[in-house]
């Protein structure tokens, strides 16, 4: 009897659960908020004055002069205060933050191996403790500090930073090691190519444009950037068909008729391995810090027939042998003189698949390319996608360096609303427990131009972090933070995307190019979400934030101007291209479209319609 009232109450509960709203907070709170275990109370500042120094090495790094004074700035900036850095010459006191390898560190700390990025906090008497692995890690010891523990908050690459004002300040301070499993956390937005944002926010961008951006310095351990242009598709740049196929077109694919043409290289001719091995040490003596090198093929997806080439791939099973033929040799090549460089390659169109015998060399890494499958429905083995999780798998198993290549936006309509948060957070997790190094979700990152780009290159950031974070926490934790008051008119658009993605489910299909008429956006949803923006404006109580709202809301206009002046009429279609065409041309936004610079296109196309 009693096991019966049990089911009927979980029975309640789980329905409850169901139609509850996901995005349930009314206020910000810290989706931040550490695991470790809290020590006794700290009193960093008292009415303004600081209670505690900050030291450092007497001889200090750059890393450890940067991470103590960005810690002091924000201590400062939250308190009021002044919290003073001293060298570990000066007398230990007992209320000190000590930073680095400090002659205050006790005996075995770090209590483990914090690796690159990794990070220890712990609290011996009055004393705080930030130590951090061997590039990074210090620098996001101390943002962990005042993100996790004291709630401060770098949103966006803008400077949108919420630092929160307390002249009396106390917290417990959690214990705890983090060491992220991703070497490469990269949102890929062309918001995260901003350093400062990245250092700030502990991702790791491999692309952007390096005179817009410039680099992350070596002497703050760095970034995970590829040399240009060797990111991707580098067999063209590593021996270009300008150059060699008029007088040595064997160097490059035979096609099915047994013709030569230069669309692929012929991966197993050992000349060709020759030239790009040379090519490849010439660029890396430019830039020797270097950790990541692409070696890879053209995007199309073509290979070599020539008798060599086609007989390998065909023993093999996939034509992924005859490219790691050619980069294993690369990688062989180079890994004594540059013992940290991962030469990288691509599991992609012909050669997602793993080879039956070959293997990659152990400084290869495989980028798996997650083309193949639906963005709407997460990567779970018991979903539609058990072929491509097989894949991964199989790869996982053979390459103790998987970088996963993900696809978060829709590349013909960049702005587009996209309700796939929850399905990112599903595919990092199933990356990670497949052991991969590496994530990046390749999205807009030509201009600002996805829809709550904001947003997702923060909460993608913090999941690339630690992927078991709560992704509707996260986003909760950014609207409240980032929108003000008028958060939750923000809160109510993303319930209402969230149910349109639920409602169309297995439905959408395996496309993430889908049309402004889809099934995700009934004449309703754009009713809807504009009735809402509209309050949101209401609500912004500044300029700023109205800013922000604006540059939200873009996506709902695009669909409304895509889908014609017939859903919300004539007259609010018309004002709607007007906002869309201030607010655009303002916020710099130009590509709608990947590798198409087409605002004013659309525009034109849009007024003919009216
Ligand atoms: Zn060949």
């Amino acid at each position: 009897m009693r096991k019966c009232y049990i089911v009927s109450f979980v029975v309640i509960l789980c329905s409850a659960i169901t139609f509850a709203k996901t995005f349930q907070w009314s206020e910000w709170k810290n989706s931040l908020e550490p695991q470790g275990i809290r020590g006794k109370d700290v009193l960093l500042a008292e009415s303004k004055q600081a209670r505690y120094k900050i030291v450092i090495p007497e001889k200090a790094s750059p890393i450890e002069i940067k991470a103590s004074a960005d810690l002091s700035q924000w201590l400062g900036d939250i308190t009021g205060a002044s919290f003073v850095v001293v060298p570990d010459s000066y007398q230990s006191v007992e209320r000190e933050i000590s930073v680095g390898a400090t002659n205050r560190v006790p005996e075995g700390y770090p209590s483990e191996d914090l690796k690159t990025h990794g990070y220890q906090i712990f609290q011996k008497g009055d004393k705080i403790f930030v130590l951090g692995g061997t590039k990074r890690g210090l620098l996001n010891g101390v943002y962990a500090l005042l993100e996790e523990d004291l709630g401060c908050r770098w949103y966006d690459s803008e400077d949108a930073k919420m630092i929160p004002k307390i002249s009396t300040l106390k917290f417990k301070p959690a214990s705890r090691v983090s060491v992220p499993q991703l070497q490469v956390r990269d949102p890929f937005y062309y918001s995260s190519f901003e350093p400062t944002w990245a250092l700030r926010n502990r991702t790791t961008y491999t692309n952007g444009d390096r005179n817009r951006f410039g680099v992350i310095p070596a002497e703050y351990g760095g970034g995970m950037r590829y040399p240009d242009p060797m990111f991707v598709h580098t067999y063209n740049f590593l021996l270009p068909p300008k150059k060699y196929f008029e007088s040595n077109p064997e160097y490059f694919m035979m096609d099915d008729t047994g013709k030569r043409i230069d669309k692929q290289l012929c991966e197993t001719n050992p000349e060709v391995a020759r030239i790009v091995t040379r090519a490849v040490l010439e660029i890396l003596e430019k830039s020797p810090e270097t950790q990541l090198f692409s070696v890879s093929k053209n995007d199309i997806s073509l290979a070599c027939s020539c008798p060599n080439c086609k007989q390998l791939n065909q023993e093999e099973g996939s034509n992924s042998a005859s490219m790691l033929t050619l980069v294993n040799y690369v990688a062989n090549a180079v890994k004594d003189k540059y013992p940290n460089l991962t030469i990288t390659t691509l599991a992609y169109l012909d050669t997602i698949k793993v080879p039956r015998t070959i293997r990659p060399a152990s400084n290869v890494g495989i980028r798996v390319c997650n083309d193949m499958v639906s963005w709407v429905n997460p990567l779970k083995p018991a979903r539609k996608v058990p072929e491509y999780v097989d894949i991964v798998t199989q790869w996982s198993g053979v390459s103790k360096k998987l970088y996963a290549w993900d696809y978060t936006v829709n590349y013909s309509h960049q702005i587009a609303p996209f309700p796939n948060m929850e399905v990112i957070a599903d595919n990092v997790r199933f990356f990670v427990s497949n052991n991969a190094q590496g994530y990046m979700s390749q999205a807009t990152y030509e201009s600002p131009c996805a829809g709550r780009e904001q947003m997702r290159c923060w909460v993608i950031g913090k999941l690339l972090w630690d992927p078991q974070r709560d992704v509707n926490e996260l986003m909760q934790d950014f609207v409240w933070g980032y929108y003000g008051a008028a958060a939750p008119a923000v809160i109510e658009y993303y319930e209402i995307l969230r149910e349109r993605a639920h409602a169309v489910g297995e439905d959408f299909g395996n496309t993430i190019r889908y049309e402004m008429d889809c099934l995700l956006f009934p004449s309703e949803f754009v009713k809807d979400a504009s009735r809402i923006f509209e309050n949101a404006m209401q609500l912004a109580e500044n300029k700023e934030i109205r800013r922000r709202v604006e540059r939200e809301f873009i996506s709902v206009m695009y669909v409304e101007l895509e889908q014609g002046p017939e859903v919300m009429g004539a007259q609010h279609y018309i004002s709607t291209l007007e906002k869309f065409k201030e607010i655009t041309r303002r916020e710099n936004l130009d590509y709608f479209r990947e590798a198409s610079k087409n605002r004013e296109t659309l525009i034109e196309k849009w007024t003919n319609r009216i």
